[in-house]
């Protein structure tokens, strides 16, 4: 196995609620099924989406969103809203 390179997006089914925050704000990486849970539906993203991931990741209320390749999201707050 070679390390992860890039973006990696995934997310627990299990603990989302269904908010539905992450679909509105990145609705080209994530849906939701029938019943409302997150759906990843582009696992590898490209890296122009990196503050727009942070921010989902952020923004979900159960912590259900998982980016390997993002790093910690304090050294994002800068921009504007
Ligand atoms: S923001 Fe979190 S809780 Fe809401 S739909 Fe997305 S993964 Fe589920």
């Amino acid at each position: 196995m070679t390390a992860v390179d890039g973006l990696r997006v995934s997310a627990d089914r299990e603990s989302c609620v269904t908010s539905s925050l992450c679909v509105y704000r990145l609705p080209q990486v994530f849906d939701q099924d029938a019943e409302g849970r997150v759906l990843v539906l582009d696992e590898r993203p490209p890296d122009g989406l990196r503050r727009e991931l942070r921010r989902a990741r952020r923004g979900c209320p159960t912590r259900s969103i998982r980016v390997d390749g993002l790093g910690p999201d304090a050294d994002e707050d800068g921009g504007a809203p």
